[in-house]
Parts: structure tokens; sequence; C-alpha cells
């Protein structure tokens, strides 16, 4: 129901949570968040409110500089820490908005070359294939971009990876997803709100777009896998915060 992604310059979990908390407002049964440290994906899920993903940190630290979290509103699959985003196969991590419409034939797709879902959720889906790509030799942005090619419905997706602590994707397919400029960081939100306390500089997908984004800026490209320019627009924090 809530992204948040950060390329950061210090450690990124408590800054996940922060910004996680700022889309509470949205609703929630359920959050996790993935880091990268020391090229290494990890993640972790707690069902209910945020404060139980807050004390599971504790106890269960989770550091590196590159992260991405999510807050669930679960639509497939019950309300449970397994069934929590982020989701992972292998190299890689997904948190998701909205429906993968046709995740029943991706599934019977991906059960032809002998892979199965371990979770109940829709999401899950996205993370196999892009995983199954990358297993047939495609990079992680392309591969990303090769699973993207398969969905349908209406999300917002944003993928990080492991040995990559310098990227992440991202991609707006009706629900909406803001691009954060800081200096030497870089951010991603479900809205500006999310990003407020981070950044004024907010670039908006369009509808289709998907982005690569790294420490260095965002690489957009349309629906066609066309370059896009969008505006960076300079948002008035004092309304949001
Ligand atoms: N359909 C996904 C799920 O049920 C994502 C729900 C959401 O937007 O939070 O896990």
């Amino acid at each position: 129901c809530g992204i948040i992604g950060v390329l950061g310059s210090h450690e990124v979990a408590p800054l996940l949570v922060e910004s996680l908390k700022r889309l509470e407002y949205r609703g929630y049964d359920s959050a996790g968040i993935a880091t990268v440290n020391d090229g290494r994906l990890d993640r972790r899920r707690a069902v209910g409110k945020l404060v139980n993903l807050s004390d599971l940190l504790v106890h269960e630290p989770l550091l590196g500089k590159s992260g991405i979290g999510h807050t669930r509103w679960a639509t497939h699959g019950a309300a449970t820490t397994h069934n929590a985003h982020p989701h992972r196969s292998g190299p890689v991590a997904v948190v998701h908005n909205g429906i993968i419409e046709n995740f029943r034939e991706l599934r019977a797709e991906l059960a032809e070359a002998g892979i199965h879902p371990e979770t109940d959720t829709d999401t899950e889906t996205v993370a196999l294939l892009t995983r199954l790509h990358m297993d047939r030799g495609l990079p992680p942005r392309e591969a990303a971009v090769a699973a993207l090619r398969q969905l349908e419905g209406a999300f917002a997706l944003l993928w990080l990876f492991d040995g990559e602590p310098d990227l992440m994707v991202a991609a707006r397919r009706g629900s909406p997803l803001a691009i954060g400029y800081g200096a030497g960081e870089m951010y991603v939100g479900s809205d500006a709100i999310a990003l407020a306390p981070m950044t004024d500089q907010i670039t908006y997908l369009d509808e289709g777009d998907y982005a690569f984004i790294t420490r260095a800026g965002a690489e957009i490209f349309d629906a066609e896998g066309r370059r896009a320019n969008r505006d960076r627009q300079q948002i008035d924090t004092g309304a949001v915060t």
C-alpha cells in the first residue's frame, strides 16, 4: 500500500521506518524492509503496526545504506509475516502496491520452468519472474523490465538486488510513484509526503514509466522503453510535513 526506497549515505533502516510512518495514513496490515549491506540483500517483516517492525529491528538489526520498505494492505494472501513485503527470490527483492491481475497465468508459466511460489501473494510472482530472467542471463535492470512487460494490472513496483548497493528499479502503472533527489542520495516513494523529510525535489513518474535509479540520478523510460524527460518539481514540504 505504501512504498519507500532509499539509496543513501547513512544507515537506511531508520529512515525507511520513518518514511513508512508517514504513509500510515493509507492504512496497512503488515510492514517490512529490505537492505543491501556489504553487497548482501536481507529483509525483516512484521504483522501489525510499524512498532512491531521497529521492535524486530532492535533485536535483529538490518544494516546497509540502500533499502526498500513497504506497508501492505493485503489483497491476495492473508496478512501474515510470510506474505508481507518485501518479497524475495534469490538475488531479487520487490515491494508492490496494487494488484498483478494475471499472476495465476504467470504462475503457470513459472511452474513450467520448475519454479513454484512460496507465498499466497500476487507480488511474489514478480520476484520469481525477475529471478528467472536473471538465471537466464539478464542483468538486474533488464530482468526487471522483462518481468514488468509480462505483468497486467494496476500497480507500483520497486526492486532491490543482492550485490547491487547502488541500484533500484521503479515502475508505475496505475499507482503513483515519485522519485526524490538528494545530495548524493536518491529516493522513491508512493507520494511526496513519504519523501518530504528527505527532499523537496520530486519527479512523478508518468503512467507506464519505469526508471533505473542510482545515487548519480534516475534514468526514466516510457512504456515503449524510450528515454523520457519528466519535470522535476520543487514541492512545498511545509504543506506536506
Ligand atoms: N497485492 C499485493 C498484496 O496483497 C499488494 C497489496 C498492497 O498494495 O499493499 O500483497
